[in-house]
């Protein structure tokens, strides 16, 4: 999303696949769209399938890696791009689906008086983003106000009114804060407080003793040195001022808790009011900070991290203000060191956070950068277009069914549940029934005519967007929640479950091959496409989603029986993630990546027998092949297709570490070693690498 949510990121399909360098900063966890790359003539050449024989290296044995027997052809024809950190299939869609952006963003640029007002904010925001003449010419210019409203702050006093300010510009210092449903009443919307801060991607990176992770500190002081001296500061001043932010940040982090505690929602929910949570605060007017917010009166809020709050309000005791303005110089000029300042900046954002970071070897090319940053700011208005061209109703139909058919597959797989008690089953079921489909797009688009944008002021458009985007976050609170809201842009390549809405959706942008094809059967759309509807589901019953009830609210509604039932089963999949090591001498997370593996597995499940039930009622002849492959082994391929991608050494590093989502390459072999009913469409052997003898299995 445009604005960072306060909760961390959970239940999408797929992660960030690496920081854009520019507009949005780190930390990306929770950022969602994939930035593209390749180039567009090898889209041309190469129609996307959904289930493409063309992929399969035959010289691998289906039952040794199965990975690489479906996609080792597309590794031959896909090299890493330079531009790229990763480079897998859905950022093949994702490039696409940016030609098709861009396309409509060079027709709505051109000036006429015959545009819509929505065709003159995104292409205008366009134009003023690809016109670096101007933004190379202004320089620091547009944001010497905001610096000057910095160097102004003389007293701690002053900054509760400050912070507010920038926070509702896209500044992310010291904490976030914006409206949630509450965990205990998903019907109100209150205030979330959140621990934030840090410019490297999350907490971990300040805390972490091996020597990469020093360098990577070192490397990181180095770059906000080096923003600071491209500021203007002399580079003796600018070194002393990064050892400053590094110190701050360090210790914001070592009060924040890990990713890994974040998962647990439990941890996130202190409900409090404005005025008990005031009394912690000794050292910062909470109420002048709410009050300059202009974020509607209500009482009850969530001090999401108590410890990290605690930490904010001794930092605030103990730092002297000039320390205090030296950080929210960095953080001001961290989120704005993209596509809105000059290229100096930008590139030497980009050096940091996608080459030192996450390996890239080049900048993206600029307009891909600007198409995503009209996508972030004006997602739904750009996305109105999209949709009108790239997304027939009767597709939204097809989606539609296959995801009621999935639906129908998990009631009946909650029934043959042996583990389950009948209390609780009848339970998970109403929580089944309660799920809203959501596909493709809003029902109501987002009304963005009281933000304005400017053509030539890229820095001030980015500005107004942000504020435009806290105003309308803030406004939630106290008011009915909005189910119909998305936290995605229609085409956006991902989907996502929100525990607190209890609803899946699934982009426009996503619903596409080579991930879904009105053009291809049923076979290969329900292995990929239903495969991740599955998991949007089963993340509603994840170690995660399982703590919400049917309307949301974050309340135990499991016997105490089942619960331990589920955990021993889940502890399988932990010990089975844990053992895998990613990089040399980095394994993965198996307690952070639990809830994706749960979905993994349990999604692919739900699509199976929803297909074999389709299949059977269709009278499909299981025994007939098409490519040289029967209906069984071709929904097999789709699904590990989906996952074809290409990996820098660095990404996979910072994946392993933080990522909630494993690796492809063990998305598709380690959940297929769990399932019987592959070995058996493949007729591989008991002792072949592709069969884990004793399979882990939860739903
Ligand atoms: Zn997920």
């Amino acid at each position: 999303m445009f604005r960072f949510s306060v909760l961390p990121c959970r239940s999408v399909i797929v992660p960030a696949a690496v920081i854009a360098a520019g507009l949005l900063a780190a930390p990306a966890l929770c950022q969602t769209a994939v930035p593209a790359a390749s180039p567009a003539t090898a889209q041309a050449a190469h129609e996307l399938r959904v289930f493409d024989p063309s992929l399969i290296d035959k010289t691998v044995d289906p039952c040794e890696n199965f990975y690489r027997f479906s996609c080792n052809g597309w590794f031959q024809h896909n090299p890493l791009p330079a531009d790229q950190a990763a480079y897998g299939r859905f950022t093949e869609l994702a490039e696409l689906n940016r030609l098709h952006l861009k396309q409509i963003l060079e027709e709505t640029s051109a000036p006429v008086a015959s545009r819509s007002a929505n065709e003159q904010k995104i292409g205008d925001e366009y134009a003023s983003c690809m016109d670096t003449a101007t933004v190379n010419k202004l320089g620091l210019a547009p944001l010497k106000p905001e610096l000057r409203r910095i160097a102004r702050l003389k007293s701690r006093k002053k900054l509760p009114a400050l912070l507010a300010h920038l926070h509702s510009i896209g500044v992310h210092a010291f904490f976030d804060m914006g409206s949630n449903q509450d965990f205990a009443d998903s019907t109100a919307v209150i205030s979330f407080y959140g621990a934030g801060g840090l410019g490297l991607p999350e907490r971990d990176y300040y805390t972490r003793t091996d020597a990469k992770s020093v360098e990577q500190r070192q490397q990181y002081a180095a770059h906000v040195k080096k923003i600071f001296m491209l500021a203007g500061e002399p580079e003796a001043q600018a070194a002393k001022d990064a050892e400053t932010v590094l110190a701050i940040e360090t210790r914001l982090a070592k009060a924040s808790l890990t990713i890994t505690e974040q998962r647990d929602p439990q941890n996130l929910n202190h409900p409090t009011d404005v005025l008990s949570f005031q009394k912690e605060l000794t050292h910062f007017s909470l109420s002048e900070y709410v009050s300059a917010t202009h974020a509607p009166a209500v009482g009850k809020t969530n001090d999401m991290e108590p410890k990290f709050f605690a930490e904010f309000n001794a930092l605030m005791a103990d730092t002297p203000i000039a320390q205090i303005r030296t950080y929210l110089r960095w953080h001001l000029l961290h989120a704005y060191a993209g596509t809105s300042l000059p290229e100096s900046f930008d590139q030497e954002n980009w050096e940091f956070y996608a080459h030192t970071l996450n390996g890239a070897e080049k900048q993206q090319e600029r307009w891909k950068r600007c198409t995503r940053r009209v996508d972030q700011e004006l997602g739904e208005a750009l996305g109105q277009v999209y949709v009108a061209r790239y997304f027939p109703p009767a597709e939204k139909q097809r989606t539609l069914d296959m995801t009621l058919a999935i639906e129908q597959a998990m009631d009946k797989d909650i029934d043959g549940l042996d583990w389950m008690s009948a209390a609780t089953k009848i339970k998970a079921k109403e929580k089944l029934r309660g799920v809203m489909n959501k596909i493709g797009y809003p029902e109501k688009w987002r009304d963005y005519s009281t933000l304005t944008i400017v053509r030539g002021d890229a820095l001030g458009n980015q500005m107004r967007a942000h504020e435009f985007e806290f105003t309308r976050d803030l406004a939630k609170i106290g008011k009915p929640v909005d189910k119909g809201e998305w936290q995605m842009t229609p085409p956006t390549v991902n989907a996502y479950y929100d525990p607190q809405m209890n609803n899946v959706n699934f982009p426009a942008g996503y619903l596409q091959a080579p991930f879904f094809s009105g053009k291809e059967d049923d076979a290969a759309n329900y292995g990929d496409m239903g495969s991740t509807i599955g998991h949007e589901l089963t993340h509603g019953f994840d170690d995660e989603g399982r703590q919400f009830d049917k309307d949301g609210n974050l309340r135990d509604w499991w016997t105490k029986e089942d619960e331990q039932k589920f955990n021993e089963r889940a502890e399988c999949m932990v010990k089975q993630y844990d053992a895998i090591e990613a990089v040399p001498g980095v394994h993965l997370n198996g307690k952070l990546t639990l809830g994706e593996n749960l979905a993994d597995l349990g999604g692919l499940w739900l699509a199976w027998i929803a297909w074999l039930d389709k299949a059977h009622a269709a009278h499909v002849d299981m025994s007939a092949t098409m490519d040289g492959y029967t209906p069984e082994q071709r929904f097999w391929i789709a699904y590990a297709q989906q996952w074809c991608t290409q990996t820098r050494p660095e990404q996979l590093r910072t994946q392993a570490q933080s990522n909630p989502h494993a690796p492809d390459e063990y998305r598709t072999n380690t959940v297929l070693q769990d399932l019987p009913e592959f070995a058996k469409s493949f007729s591989c052997k008991k002792t072949a690498a592709m069969v884990n003898p004793k399979p882990c299995r939860v739903w």
